[in-house]
C-alpha cells in the first residue's frame, strides 16, 4: 500500500486544481518536506481541508506532482492506469490501423491524464518516458497495466529525470524481444531508422509529422532546401522525396553525419546528391552570406537551449537573430519554417518574435501556415500551454 499525504494548497491555487489543471505548482503549497519521498500519493486538499483531488509526488520543471484524479474513491492502483491507457489507445486506433503510419505517440501525459508519463509505440514496440522519479515510482504497476492491454514485440524505456528533464543513462530495455536497431518505421509513406537503445533521442521527433509532410508537399518541389540543427535529417529527407532540388542538412553533433546518411538511405534517396554539413549552424550562416548563399527553403529547428564551448543560444532570447540570419539567406519569395518546442512561451510570443526580426531587416512576410501538436500528441484543450510545439511556415514576400 502506497502511503498518502495530506497537501494542502495556498487559497490562489484551489481555483485552479478544482477546475481541472492538471500540474501541481512549486509554489502552490508550502514547500514538502525533503524527506518525503516521490512518487508518494497526494490528498490535494482546501485550507479547510475538504477533499480536492488526488495526485502523485514527482519533481519535474516548474511542478511538484501532477493531478491524476478527482474522485476521491478511486485508487491510483493498476486498474486505474489501465483505464487511463484504454481510453488513450481507443483515441489512436485509427493509428493502429495505418500502414502508412506506424510510429505515433500512445500516451501523451496530462493530456491523457497522467501527468509526466509518455508512452510512443514504433512498429510494435513501447517506448516509456518518466519525467520524475515520482512517476518511475509506479513503473511497475504501469508496465503490467501496459501488457494487460497491449500487444506489443518489446517494450523499452526512457528516464528523463536527472536536473531539468535530462536523460538518465541506461540500457532502455526492459522487456519482450531485443529490438535489433535501427528498426525502420513509417510515416505517411516515408522511412526513419529508429535507435530504442542509443541515448535520449530515437532519430526521428514524432511530433513533427505534419510538418514533414507539409514540407513534402507543398514547399519542396524543385527548391534547395537548408535544413537547421538537422540531427537526423528527418526534414531533409521529407524535402528530398517531396521533389527538392537539393537539400543542405546542418548540425554540429559528429553523429548527425553517419545518421543523415542512414535516413536518406532507407529511403532510396543517393545521400552523395545531398549536402550534410557537420558544423556549427551560426558558422554556416556566415559561410553562406559570405558566398552569397541563397536558399528557397529554410528549416529552423534548434533545441530550446543549447551551450557550445564559444556560445550559448535560448530560443526564448535568440529567436529573433536565429531569423534575421534565415532571412539573410532565403530567397527573395523564399520560406522560412520556423520551430521551437520551448514551453516558456506561446504562439503569439513566436509571432513577436518573427516580426521582430523581418522589421529589423525591414522585410515583409506572411504567416501562409501554423502548426502545433499532431493528434495523437492529445493536449488539454483548456489548457494550451501544455502544447508546446509551435511551427510558422513563413513566405518572405518582396
Ligand atoms: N530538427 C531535428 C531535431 C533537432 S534536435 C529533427 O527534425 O529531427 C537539435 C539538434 O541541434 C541536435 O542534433 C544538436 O546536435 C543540434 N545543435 C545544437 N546546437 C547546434 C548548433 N549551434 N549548430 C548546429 N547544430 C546544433
Amino acid at each position: 500500500m502506497k502511503q498518502i499525504v495530506e497537501l494542502i494548497l495556498k487559497p490562489n491555487f484551489v481555483a485552479d486544481i478544482a477546475n481541472g489543471y492538471p500540474l501541481i505548482l512549486k509554489e502552490a503549497a508550502e514547500p514538502i518536506d525533503g524527506t518525503l519521498e516521490e512518487g508518494t500519493i497526494l490528498k490535494i486538499v482546501r485550507p479547510n481541508r475538504k477533499y480536492i483531488a488526488t495526485g502523485y509526488y514527482g519533481k519535474q520543471n516548474k511542478g511538484i506532482g501532477w493531478i491524476l484524479t478527482n474522485n476521491p474513491k478511486e485508487e491510483i492502483e493498476e486498474v486505474f492506469f489501465a483505464e487511463k491507457f484504454k481510453n488513450a489507445f481507443k483515441k489512436r486506433e485509427r493509428f493502429y490501423e495505418s500502414t502508412d503510419t506506424t510510429a505515433f505517440r500512445v500516451f501523451n501525459g496530462e493530456g491523457d491524464g497522467i501527468g509526466g508519463l509518455t508512452i510512443d509505440y514504433y512498429d510494435g514496440f513501447y517506448l516509456a518516458s518518466f519525467y520524475s522519479e515520482g512517476i518511475y515510482a509506479f513503473r511497475k504497476t504501469i508496465f503490467s497495466a501496459l501488457k494487460e492491454i497491449v500487444n506489443f514485440r518489446g517494450i523499452y524505456e526512457k528516464k528523463r529525470f536527472d536536473t531539468n528533464g535530462q536523460y538518465v543513462e541506461q540500457d532502455d530495455y526492459v522487456e519482450g524481444e531485443v529490438g535489433e536497431f535501427p528498426i525502420i518505421i513509417r510515416e505517411n509513406g516515408m522511412n526513419f531508422a529508429v535507435n530504442l537503445n542509443d541515448g535520449a533521442m530515437t532519430g526521428i521527433f514524432l511530433d513533427q509529422k505534419n510538418v514533414r509532410l507539409a514540407l513534402r508537399e507543398r514547399f519542396s518541389e524543385g527548391k534547395t532546401v537548408l535544413n537547421t540543427f538537422s540531427y537526423t535529417g528527418a526534414f531533409s529527407v521529407a524535402a528530398a522525396l517531396g521533389g527538392a532540388y537539393e537539400t543542405t542538412s546542418v548540425d554540429l553533433a559528429k553523429r548527425s553525419l553517419p545518421l543523415t546518411i542512414e535516413q536518406f538511405s532507407v529511403n532510396g534517396i543517393d545521400y552523395e546528391q545531398q549536402q550534410i554539413k557537420v558544423m556549427n549552424v551560426f558558422d554556416y550562416f556566415s559561410y553562406a552570406a559570405r558566398h552569397q548563399l541563397k536558399f528557397d527553403v529554410v528549416v529552423l529547428d534548434p533545441p530550446s537551449f543549447a551551450r557550445t564551448k564559444k556560445m550559448t543560444f535560448s530560443t526564448a532570447k535568440d529567436y529573433p537573430k536565429l531569423i534575421g540570419e534565415a532571412i539573410d539567406i532565403t530567397a527573395s519569395n523564399g520560406v522560412i519554417i520556423a520551430s521551437t518546442n520551448n514551453a516558456s512561451f506561446n504562439m503569439k510570443k513566436f509571432k513577436t518574435f518573427i516580426d521582430k526580426a523581418f522589421k529589423e531587416k525591414n522585410k515583409r512576410y506572411k504567416i501562409v501556415e501554423q502548426y502545433s501538436l499532431p493528434e495523437d500528441f492529445v493536449t488539454l484543450e483548456d489548457y494550451p500551454e501544455f502544447n508546446y510545439l509551435k511551427v510558422c511556415i513563413i513566405q518572405l514576400l518582396k
